[in-house]
C-alpha cells in the first residue's frame, strides 16, 4: 500500500457538537472511504429491539441475548479473525440495514481525545486513526480539544480514584466518556492533590448519573 495522505476529520467543534448530540437516529456520517477497520476489530455489535430492519437482515443464529440488558436486546459477535460475519468481500452486506451501533461508530474519538488504543484486536483502527486530522480554526476549537484531551488524560491516569467498575474497561468507551465530561475540564484546576482529584472524580460521577441514558 502506498503512503496514505492525512484524512480530513472536519472542524473540531462542529464534529464535537455533532457527536455530543448523536442519538440512534442521527448517524455520524463518518467519511470512512474504503476503510472497514471497525468491522474487523472484534467488536460485539449491540442491536436494540426497535431495530427491526437490522434484526431481519441478520441471520438469527448470529444473534444472542445481550447480557445485562432487557429482553429483546441482541448482540452479534465476530469470527476467529475478529471480523463481523456481515462483512463479505470487504463490504458490509447489510449496509442499508446496518445496526445503529455501526452507523454511529466514529473512530475519530481516538484522534480527538488522543487516546491511543493498544488493544491488540483494535490494531487496524489504531493505524487508521493516525491519518485523521481535525481542523482547529478558532479559539473555541483550541479550547474544546484541550478540554477533551485533558478529560481523556485524567480518565486514563486517575483510574484508581474512581469506584470499582465505574470506568469502562475498553479504550473506545473511555474515549466516549471523555467526550461526555470534557466541559468539566474547561476550568484549569490544579488537580495535583488527592482532594482535588477526588473533587473532579465526583463531578464526573455526578454528571454521568444525571445524563440521559444513551
Ligand atoms: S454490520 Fe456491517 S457495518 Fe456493522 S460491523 Fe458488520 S460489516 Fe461492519
Amino acid at each position: 500500500m502506498g503512503k496514505q495522505e492525512k484524512c480530513d476529520a472536519g472542524d473540531f467543534s462542529v464534529w464535537l457538537n455533532k457527536i455530543e448530540k448523536a442519538r440512534d437516529q442521527d448517524a455520524m456520517d463518518v467519511p470512512c472511504g474504503t476503510c472497514n477497520a471497525c468491522c474487523r476489530s472484534s467488536y460485539f455489535i449491540h442491536i436494540k429491539p426497535e431495530e427491526k430492519a437490522a434484526l431481519k437482515a441478520i441471520p438469527n443464529e448470529l444473534l444472542f441475548p445481550a447480557p445485562g440488558l432487557p429482553k429483546g436486546h441482541k448482540l452479534m459477535g465476530y469470527d476467529q479473525e475478529g471480523k463481523c460475519p456481515m462483512l463479505i468481500n470487504d463490504t458490509c452486506s447489510i449496509y442499508e440495514h446496518r445496526p445503529f451501533t455501526c452507523r454511529n461508530y466514529d473512530c475519530r474519538v481516538f484522534a480527538a481525545t488522543g487516546i491511543k488504543t493498544d488493544e491488540k484486536e483494535k490494531a487496524a483502527i489504531a493505524s487508521q486513526v493516525e491519518f485523521w486530522k481535525f481542523s482547529l480554526r478558532d479559539d473555541d476549537d483550541h479550547k474544546n480539544i484541550k478540554a477533551v484531551q485533558a478529560a481523556a488524560q485524567f480518565l486514563k491516569t486517575k483510574k484508581s480514584f474512581f469506584p470499582k467498575d465505574f470506568l469502562p474497561q475498553n479504550d473506545t468507551q473511555l474515549a466516549i466518556l471523555a467526550i461526555k465530561v470534557y466541559k468539566i475540564f474547561f476550568i484549569k484546576d490544579n488537580r495535583e492533590t488527592n482532594a482535588d482529584v477526588n473533587k473532579t472524580v465526583n463531578q464526573i460521577i455526578n454528571q454521568i448519573k444525571k445524563a440521559t441514558p444513551v
